[in-house]
């Protein structure tokens, strides 16, 4: 029977400090979802992408939105969140803060939050959900005796349109911008700023306000993970396209709200109008653009 391999521990030289200058630790950005609402295979689709992701999985076998910051942050609780994390090797036990763009149920499953008041044990780990008013009162309604109850462990932040609030023990600062989504509340967009890197999670939404663009100015963002449900097709009705994403990229590196070499990532792929992700790939190489597939990483 052969043996397992001896792992040998070896201690790295110590280094100057002269060689730590200008080093720093990388934070982990993981798609966990590049779906939109539907997901890929959508349960009872036929048309070509399903089929695919359906008999071949791979990077076409998409579950709904949601990311992950290293191993604290999580932006969007999907009904596929709780299955991602098991997916990728995510401890849920880690997780200190919960940022939710909006209440559509392809990005909130309230039930989940309700979990954390029923465990048999807990660690002591206090987590912060932040979200508009009705993201928050969603959650709320679902939690055993409301934000009060202990045993929940979970502390609301109500975020609006241009409040900022701060990680500390990571030196991220998170912003919420307006999103151009839906009339009943506002929708919302988030950039995180770490030491040396600006990461803009921008979907759900359409064309942006004039008040996140007049944000965005000058911003000097180096990964944006943008709303492209409609595929390769133009449309404007609360989500976006390519052809709409080209645009805005354009704005704003023109604006200074985008880096020139900046990476985008369009996200939130719906089987309206999105080939297979092969095909997908090759069509946004020349324009400069990485397709979102669950589990690509970026090392910010
Ligand atoms: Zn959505
Ligand atoms: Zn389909
Ligand atoms: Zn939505």
């Amino acid at each position: 029977m052969a043996a397992w391999p001896v792992q040998k521990t070896v201690s790295a030289p110590a280094e100057t400090p002269a060689q730590d200058q200008g080093k720093r630790e990388k934070t982990i950005f993981r798609v966990l979802g590049s779906c939109a609402s539907e997901g890929c295979p959508s349960p009872f689709c036929t048309c070509d992408v399903c089929v695919e992701a359906r008999t071949r999985g791979g990077k076409d076998m998409r579950t709904r939105a949601g990311y992950q910051l290293g191993d604290t942050i999580r932006i969007d609780w999907s009904p596929d969140a709780f299955a991602q994390g098991i997916r990728f090797n995510l401890d849920p036990c880690l997780l200190r803060h919960i940022f939710i763009t909006h209440s559509h149920e392809d990005h909130l499953l309230p039930m989940d939050f309700w979990t954390r008041g029923i465990v048999m044990k807990h660690d002591g780990s206090l987590v912060k959900v932040y979200g508009n008013e009705n993201v928050l009162k969603i959650i709320e309604k679902s939690i055993e005796r409301g934000w009060q109850n202990k045993n929940n462990r979970l502390e609301p932040v109500t975020m609006v349109p241009g409040k900022t609030v701060e990680i500390p023990e990571h030196q991220i600062s998170v912003t919420a911008l307006l999103a151009n989504h839906m009339k009943t509340e506002q929708a919302l967009l988030y950039i995180f700023a770490g030491p040396g890197w600006k990461l803009f999670i921008a979907h759900d939404t359409d064309y942006f306000p004039d008040s996140t663009w007049e944000f965005l100015r000058g911003q000097q963002i180096d990964v944006m993970v943008v709303d492209s449900t409609w595929g390769m097709v133009r449309r404007n009705d609360g989500h976006l396209g390519i052809p709409n994403v080209v645009e805005i990229v354009e704005r704003m590196k023109k604006e200074g709200g985008l880096k020139e070499n900046a990476l985008v990532i369009p996200s939130h792929l719906s089987h309206h109008g999105t080939p297979k992700h092969a095909e997908l790939e090759a069509k946004l190489a020349p324009l400069g653009m990485e397709p979102a597939y669950d589990g690509k990483v970026v090392e910010l």
